[in-house]
């Protein structure tokens, strides 16, 4: 049985940092909501682990992303104070728990919405994104017998996942 809140802290804190010691500029906020009396979940943590990592690491470069446009006055008017805040969150549901993690990054457009959970599928820069992150997450939560849902608009995006404990 694996403890989610301590997992989810752990990465939260081992992403922050990987993104500070790439790029010493990276400037963000994070924040936990966890659910003191969170179940804990038959799953294993180094397969849990790894989307927690893919889907915080996604949130904190949408959010650096967004933060380099704010420093840029004509790519990004009007977003001074801009501060990149990834938040994660946690709920027991009865017989599952909810795991949300959301960022103030630009946001997921509509048009690619559909494909991000594809293999291969990237935005980034060719040699910063291998766009297998998403697609692994979804494979490892749905053998978990669990769920992967986006919520996104601009300014705003959260994944949540759903497993049974
Ligand atoms: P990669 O990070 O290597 O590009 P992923 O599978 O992790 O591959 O993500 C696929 C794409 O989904 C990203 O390139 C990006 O366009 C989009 N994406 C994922 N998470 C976010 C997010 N939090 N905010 C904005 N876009 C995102
Ligand atoms: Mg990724």
């Amino acid at each position: 049985p694996t403890n989610i809140n301590a997992l989810a802290d752990e990465y939260l804190r081992l992403s922050y940092h990987g993104m500070r010691a790439k790029d010493k500029s990276f400037n963000a906020d994070f924040k936990t909501n966890f659910d003191a009396n969170l179940p804990k979940v038959n799953v294993i943590p180094q397969d849990i682990g790894r989307v927690l990592l893919n889907i915080i690491n996604n949130a904190f470069q949408a959010c650096a992303e967004q933060s380099s446009k704010g420093s840029d006055p004509d790519a990004y008017r009007g977003l001074g104070d801009f501060k990149p805040i990834v938040t994660v969150t946690t709920k027991s549901l009865g017989d599952k728990i909810e795991i949300s993690i959301s960022d103030n990054g630009p946001g997921i457009p509509d048009a690619i919405k559909d494909k991000i959970f594809q293999p291969f599928f990237t935005t980034k820069p060719t040699g910063q994104g291998t766009g297998l992150g998403l697609s692994l997450s979804y494979d490892i939560i749905k053998a978990q017998g669990g769920e992967l849902e986006l919520n996104s608009r601009a300014g705003q995006t959260t994944f949540k996942i759903v497993l049974k404990i």
